[in-house]
């Protein structure tokens, strides 16, 4: 892999043998395992659920940082995920939803299968009456090349369940949109 990496640092026109870039190879892969840690977690294994406790209103975890790498342009895009859901009985502990993005995030990605992939698991292993997932990102592929615009924001959402409904959607609307 290192003998791959050098031959791309020549294919971009520098000097793989040179001071600066002669470890860079083995720091790319080590950096990998950090970006790419989805791949080797099961999102069932964070998602342990309770029903001691429980509640009926909506639970919403705001703005959980994230960052994820482009599977077009392998160039990242980062930004803040909401999740909201309407438990049934069951739920989750706050943290197992940072947990549920890191393990999504942490993948070759677009970011319309990120929110998705974060609601459909969530449907699977809490079995909640509905989830909401919004996602607000910039990417580098927008920003640094192509029509380069660094201020455009892409926002995309998955909703299942009761968030169909127009009033259930609002309500976690309002909940994500205040201070
Ligand atoms: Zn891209």
């Amino acid at each position: 892999m290192q003998k791959n990496l050098r031959e791309i640092l020549t294919y971009i026109g520098d000097n793989p043998a040179r001071e600066g870039l002669n470890e860079t190879p083995k720091r790319i892969i080590k950096s990998w395992q950090k970006l790419f840690a989805g791949y080797n977690q099961k999102p069932e294994s964070v998602l342990k659920t309770f029903t001691e406790g429980s509640c009926s209103e909506m639970v919403i975890l705001k703005d959980i940082e994230f960052y994820s790498m482009c599977e077009h342009h392998f160039l990242p895009f980062f930004g803040t995920i909401s999740i909201g859901y309407l438990p049934d009985k069951k739920v989750i502990g706050i943290s197992k939803l940072a947990r549920l993005v890191e393990i999504y995030a942490r993948r070759l990605q677009i970011q319309e299968n990120l929110v998705a992939q974060i609601a459909d698991s969530l449907m699977e292993n809490l079995k909640p009456l509905g989830v909401m997932v919004v996602c607000k990102a910039k990417h580098m592929c927008i920003c640094s090349r192509g029509v380069e615009k660094h201020q455009a924001e892409m926002i995309t959402s998955a909703l299942r369940g009761v968030f169909n409904r127009h009033e259930v959607r609002q309500e976690f609307l309002q909940f994500i949109q205040r201070i």
